[in-house]
């Protein structure tokens, strides 16, 4: 039994459907809802066009779980798979343990009213969903993701031990727009406006936003200025991979939208407080996404590439080695085959894997996990199978900032 009910109709969701259903040796029958049904079935009519297939289509408020829980009966799914936003996390993980259902995501839960990124409130589910006989895989985007594999996959091949470990993500791409965000505005807002954060010598150093840059050459991308950020799958890196003494992450942005997102502050617009506004209360990073492109309509103008990868210094054989694990994705690519940006589509994809080993048995337990908890090599092989191949290199020495 193969079937899932994807919950959320944008470009993320878009792209893991459309992969789903270009390889129906994997899947058996595909259900998409979402709270708006028109968006279920646009993304049903481009996979049709695309690979001929079908896929059955659905409304739902994930925010409800009676309501999710009885399309979930309706469906009567193997795996519900959540491609809505994080603030609907921990409802569809209650919808999935009442009516005994799978469950996977590619992001952490996020209270509306905070801008926390923590696991605690996921990782409280253990219990539960060990004791329902049921999985939950937590973060199976790119990053988290498929960044959270590189390193177990360093870990089993290239290293004996992790000492410290930069997860690098670079969008090299333009989508000729202003300003627009490359995922769901409000999430990718809240997310860059945080304190940065990192892991070092078993604690956590804050410092504030976007105030600690590097310079790095990404391959097939060029130089671009990296900033280091609080970025979720640290969290569970350092508790899964206890060794590691300095773990960071670092996302590139360009001056243009750095620019904007100053601006966009300094007046206020993107606050997660309440204001009143003609008599209702507003919340201004909400009306800031109302009004921003919506990412899934980046993909026909975006070109260019993004780079992501991990780079981990550590020993091998006694020595000092550092090796870079990192995947390359063309936008205009991810476009021509699933009619979403590069950024949409290297989180889609990851997702569908994840469905995939999970409905397949390859990755198995009960309870709730993150992605480094797992055999890496069949979930690495599949990226290359199914259009993120990664590379390794060697680096001549470990980086110097
Ligand atoms: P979008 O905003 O494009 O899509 C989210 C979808 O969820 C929309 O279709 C939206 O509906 C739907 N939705 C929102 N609220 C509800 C609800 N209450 N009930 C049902 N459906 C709802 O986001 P993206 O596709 O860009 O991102 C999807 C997820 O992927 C997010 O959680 C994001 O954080 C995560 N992500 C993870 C990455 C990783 O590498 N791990 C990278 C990028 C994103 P509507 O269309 O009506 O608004």
């Amino acid at each position: 039994m193969k079937d899932v009910l994807v919950i959320g109709a944008g470009g993320v969701s878009s792209v893991a459907v459309h992969k789903m259903a270009k390889n129906p040796e994997l899947f058996g029958k595909v259900t998409l809802a979402s709270r708006r049904k028109f968006k279920c079935d646009a993304i049903a009519q481009s996979v049709k066009e695309r690979f001929g297939a079908t896929i059955d289509t659905a409304e739902v408020d994930a925010d409800d779980v009676d309501a999710t829980a009885r399309l979930i009966d309706q469906v009567k799914p193997k795996l519900l798979v959540n491609l809505a936003l994080p603030y609907q996390d921990l409802n569809l993980m209650e919808a999935c343990l009442k009516t005994g259902v799978d469950y996977l995501d590619t992001a952490n839960y996020e209270p509306r009213d905070q801008a926390k990124f923590e696991y605690g409130w996921q990782w409280a589910y253990q219990d539960r969903f060990k004791q329902a006989g049921l999985m939950a895989l937590l973060g199976s985007g790119f990053d988290p993701g498929v960044t959270s594999v590189f390193a177990t996959y360093i870990k089993k091949h290239l290293l004996d031990t992790i000492e410290t470990l930069d997860i690098l993500d670079c969008n090299g791409g333009d989508h000729g727009q202003h300003f627009a965000t490359n995922f769901n505005p409000e999430i990718n807002i809240r997310e860059v406006t945080a304190p940065a954060r990192h892991w070092e010598n078993g604690g956590w150093v804050e410092t504030p936003a976007l105030s600690e840059r590097q310079v790095f050459i990404f391959d097939q991308v060029g130089a671009k200025n990296m900033y280091l950020m609080y970025h979720e799958e640290l969290e569970s890196l350092v508790k899964h991979i206890p060794e590691i003494k300095r773990a960071r992450f670092w996302m590139t942005f360009g001056e243009q939208y750095l620019t904007h997102l100053r601006v966009l502050q300094n007046v206020g617009m993107t606050s997660i407080e309440p204001v009143m506004y003609e008599g209702r209360e507003i919340i201004p990073l909400q009306f800031l996404k109302a009004v921003l492109p919506e990412p899934a309509t980046l993909g026909e103008t975006t070109k260019g590439k993004t780079n992501i990868g991990d780079i981990a210094t550590g020993t091998k054989d006694g020595a000092e080695k550092t090796v870079y694990v990192y995947n390359v994705c063309d936008h205009e690519d991810a476009y021509a085959e699933t009619g979403n940006q590069a950024v949409s589509y290297t989180t889609g994809v990851p997702a569908m894997i994840g469905a995939a080993l999970m409905l397949n048995g390859h990755w198995r337990g009960e309870g709730v996990f993150n992605m480094e908890q797992f055999d890496p090599d069949p979930f690495m092989d599949m990226l290359n199978q199914h259009g993120l191949p990664w590379q390794v290199k060697e680096l001549p020495e470990p980086l110097r900032f």
